[in-house]
């Protein structure tokens, strides 16, 4: 048979097919079809959004999301070429918007268009996460404290902007239920309630790293759930007894630390600008720490004796002058006070 001698079964038009020509399959094939609904469902309080079960975060907008929602409305017959969506949307209400589309693309070589309507409804449910903070649902605490001391403010401001961090990096590579519930300050130091035990781990290891210490976990029973033991931890961490640039007494010569090992300190001999290792032990009192030193004006400089000013009595104090402490009049020195006691700290 040549191909002159083809006929369309339907029509009885000449065609180059076996079958129906192109006119009459693209007619007998329903090409595409388009769901009457297409829902989206986001958490109000953290705008996370749900796909299929499982809860993402997002920062896009609504107006951003709708076209996407409205296309995943369309299902197009694994034949149609070159498909182009177009999606006007229309919002109803807070809970509802309407989305007109116009598909198009080519079928067995013919362009075919058509127009659908799909219903956008917006789902507002609370997400996993905002569901276990607002039933205070939490795996464990970290407790940060100090050894034989109570932490200061700008460690505790520390250890929050730590455990902060770690879950900014946490949420922001996806592990939404690795949360921090709570952060408490106590008397005793900094209390962070969190909602996995990675957190836990995480801030414990990133506060130690910069701030020195150790932690031990105490694991409690608390209960079962799908035959599962339920545990809850607590992470007992304690920062070192000793900080940076804390000025202490050692054998009547005042020293401020430079680092902190496991059981020595590195300081600065005060006295003579000499940098020292120093037995935890052999350590007498912290005096305080030269964060918190004032300044005081220079009076005047000679070779061996600097004078300067006693900001409180106004009365001039003088020093005898150790080749670390540069100091011309006019210039400023950090002072730390050790009851009558001036130390003129780094
Ligand atoms: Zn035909
Ligand atoms: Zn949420």
């Amino acid at each position: 048979m040549s191909i002159q001698d083809r006929f369309c079964p339907k029509c009885g038009k000449p065609t180059e097919n076996e079958g129906f020509c192109n006119e009459c399959q693209v007619s007998s094939t329903k090409w595409y079809s388009c769901d009457k609904r297409a829902m989206s469902t986001h958490c109000p309080s953290c705008d996370a959004i749900k796909i299929q079960s499982t809860w993402t975060d997002s920062t896009r907008e609504r107006a951003e999301i709708a076209p996407d929602l409205a296309r995943s409305a369309v299902h197009l017959h694994p034949d149609v070429k070159k498909a182009v969506i177009d999606v006007t949307v229309v919002d109803m209400t807070v809970n509802r918007s309407r989305a007109y589309l116009e598909i198009q693309g080519e079928l067995y070589d013919k362009p075919v268009h058509e127009k659908c309507t799909v219903e956008l409804v917006w789902h507002k449910e609370q997400c996993d996460r905002c569901n276990r903070i607002s039933g205070s649902y939490y795996e464990g605490v970290v407790q940060v404290r100090a050894e034989g001391r109570i932490p200061n403010k700008y460690e505790i401001m520390m250890a929050q902007t730590i455990a902060q961090q770690t879950e900014d990096n946490l949420q922001s590579g996806g592990e939404r239920l690795s949360f921090i519930n709570d952060m408490n300050e106590i008397r005793d130091g900094l209390d962070i309630i969190i909602g996995s035990q990675h957190i836990g781990t995480l801030i414990c290891k990133n506060i130690i790293a910069k701030m020195g210490g150790r932690y031990t976990t105490h694991p409690k029973l608390v209960g079962e759930k799908n035959g599962r033991q339920l545990f809850r931890i607590t992470y007992a961490l304690r920062i070192p007894r000793f900080q940076k640039q804390d000025i202490v007494l050692s054998r009547g010569r005042y020293a401020e630390v430079d680092r902190v090992e496991s059981n020595h300190i590195r300081v600065m001999d005060l006295s003579d600008g000499m940098f020292r290792a120093i037995k935890d032990d052999d350590v007498e009192r912290i005096v305080g720490n030269a964060r918190d030193s004032i300044e005081a004006q220079v009076v005047f400089s000679d070779k061996d004796i600097i004078g300067i000013l006693d900001p409180d009595t106004a009365r001039t104090i003088e020093f005898k002058k150790f080749a670390w402490m540069c100091a011309r009049p006019g210039d400023h020195l950090n002072i730390l006070r050790d009851g009558e006691q001036i130390i003129v700290v780094r």
